[in-house]
């Protein structure tokens, strides 16, 4: 399918308008070009919202909360079960979207696509399962139970990785539990932002849904900025670098907000003396490669142990020997480009921090030249021996940098893998249960993903997704991180006849 074909299907044009309350799109003035890492070359052009378009969408927001929270939830799973539908339909050119404007191969922006159906159609059975507690109250004739009700506003601010699954894991979760959504997505993948938006308007449009339930506005960080201090906006769901989450956190908890924050991570897997290697093996490279090393949950560090840490070297270096770079909308290529050239310029400054500190290159990085290699953004992946503690290894650098350390004890490994600032994912390969178990135990890893078996990457929608510590501590997708999209209400009531107050008070009138 050529380029101008599954544009033309998503309904996106040369020049497009980036800032909708849901089938209206606003007229807007300034721009943003959308470059393909892929070829350099530019999809097309995005309109962005000023401060004036801003107010309008929050307004618009505002007064379509008023409705759609009065809609029966299950109503609105429904909404959300067609969403899933539209969204399968357009699977195949959105997905060649997310490749081509992000980078990532056919398979994985085809997968992308697939965690938004999937998200959609859990938020819709999710619909009708937004459950409360009761409990017995200590007074008699009386009952005690919790109930939940939509915010209003959630502010969904979205990385440049997942252009489409980070927007539906709130959206349409936030949507079933009555609340509305504005997106504000990153600047560097607006067409696949424009072209979610347009899926979405077109089902709320079909059911006769108020304009202002799901919103985009397109625009670089300081519209993410007003949205933090914005006090119309009950919750922000913020995805992206640590130091992002850190202003926002300050921005919202100034004005007493709720805030959802999905971090970076610095994600390892432990390969124990008991691992299985092939399964250590493809754990690693696909942690390490997928996404070119751009996805929160890539495989960073491997923890090795010593017995096998100098043969499964030798296997890494064989397997990196078969990673085929290039385009990925090509079939069997495994890693696409970085995301741009600033992202080449922080993958060769990491390469020169780890010569500067000692590091010892077992697979070489390098910027890839050349036919095929025009647009400057293919790098190598390479793996760096290091020792646990240099200050580069603390850090994510979002490109395929594979650290390797070797370790003795297992609470050594546990000790290492612990000892980074960042809790966002983690793996265990092990045949052995007192391993698997001490890794999965309170004295384990401190991630808010542990696997068994698996690598650090690629989570499924059905379980709470999120890390602790600088990884944000926010939990989104499955599970019950719905309740993070509705404010909580304890209700007591007083069928008798008398007022029996609490701690025994009594008045004498
Ligand atoms: P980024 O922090 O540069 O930008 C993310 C989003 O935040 C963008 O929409 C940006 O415009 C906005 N933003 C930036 N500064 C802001 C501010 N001060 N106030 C409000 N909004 C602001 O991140 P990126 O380069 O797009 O994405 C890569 C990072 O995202 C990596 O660190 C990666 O680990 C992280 N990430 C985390 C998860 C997760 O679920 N934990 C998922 C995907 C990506």
């Amino acid at each position: 399918m050529s380029n101008i074909d599954f544009l033309k299907v998503l309904g996106l044009e040369d020049l497009n308008q980036g800032v909708s309350t849901g089938n209206d799109w606003m007229m807007t003035s300034d721009e943003i070009e959308s470059m393909s890492p892929v070829d350099g070359r530019r999809i097309g052009t995005v309109r962005v919202a000023g401060l004036d378009d801003y107010e309008r969408v929050i307004k618009t927001a505002e007064k379509a909360f008023l409705e759609w929270r009065q809609v029966p939830a299950p109503k609105r799973g429904d909404i959300i079960r067609q969403m899933a539908d539209a969204f399968r339909k357009y699977k195949q050119e959105l997905g060649t979207l997310i490749s081509y404007e992000m980078g990532k191969s056919l398979q994985e922006g085809l997968g992308e696509v697939q965690e938004v159906i999937d998200v959609c159609d859990f938020a819709s059975g999710l619909s009708r399962q937004i459950y409360g507690l009761t409990m017995h109250s200590e007074r008699p004739d009386h009952r005690m139970y919790e109930q939940y009700h939509p915010l209003g506003i959630v502010g969904v601010i979205t990385a440049f990785n997942f252009p489409a699954a980070v927007w539906s894991w709130n959206t349409m979760l936030a949507l079933v539990c009555g609340d509305v959504a504005v997106w504000k997505p990153s600047h560097k993948v607006l067409m696949t932002a424009t072209a979610c938006q347009k899926i979405a308007a077109h089902v709320l449009k079909e059911n006769n849904i108020p304009e202002g339930v799901c919103s985009l506005v397109c625009g670089a960080n300081d519209i993410g900025e007003i949205m933090a201090k914005d006090k119309r906006i009950p919750l922000i769901s913020a995805t992206g670098s640590t130091a992002m989450g850190r202003k926002v956190a300050v921005a919202v908890g100034e004005r007493l907000g709720k805030t959802l924050l999905e971090l970076g991570g610095n994600n390892a897997i432990i390969i124990t003396e008991n691992a299985d290697l092939n399964i250590a093996l493809h754990a690693s490279v696909f942690g390490a490669i997928g996404t070119a090393g751009q996805r929160c949950t890539t495989t960073r560090r491997l923890i090795i142990h010593s017995s096998i840490f100098e043969d499964f070297k030798i296997k890494l270096i064989n397997a990196y020997k078969q990673v085929k770079i290039g385009d990925p909308l090509l079939e069997g290529v495994h890693m696409g480009p970085l995301i741009d050239q600033a992202a080449v310029q922080n993958y060769l400054h990491a390469l020169e921090e780890c010569k500067v500190q000692g590091a010892q290159f077992i697979v070489e990085g390098g910027v890839l030249e050349g036919v095929g290699y025009e647009s400057g953004c293919y790098v190598k992946p390479c793996i760096i021996e290091v020792q646990p503690d240099f200050a580069i290894v603390q850090k994510e650098t979002f490109a395929p940098l594979l650290y390797v350390m070797q370790y003795d004890t297992l609470a050594e490994a546990i000790a290492i893998q612990n000892g980074v600032s960042q809790g966002l994912s983690s793996g265990l390969i092990s045949l052995n249960i007192r391993e698997t178990e001490f890794f999965l135990s309170h004295a384990g890893s401190d991630c808010g993903i542990a696997n068994v078996n698996i690598g650090t990457s690629g989570a499924e929608i059905g379980g709470a997704f999120g890390g602790e510590k600088d990884s944000g501590g926010g939990r989104e997708s499955g599970s019950d991180s719905w309740k993070v999209y509705m404010r909580r209400q304890t209700n007591t009531i007083n069928y008798g006849t008398g007022l029996p107050l609490a701690q025994g008070i009594k008045f004498d009138f």
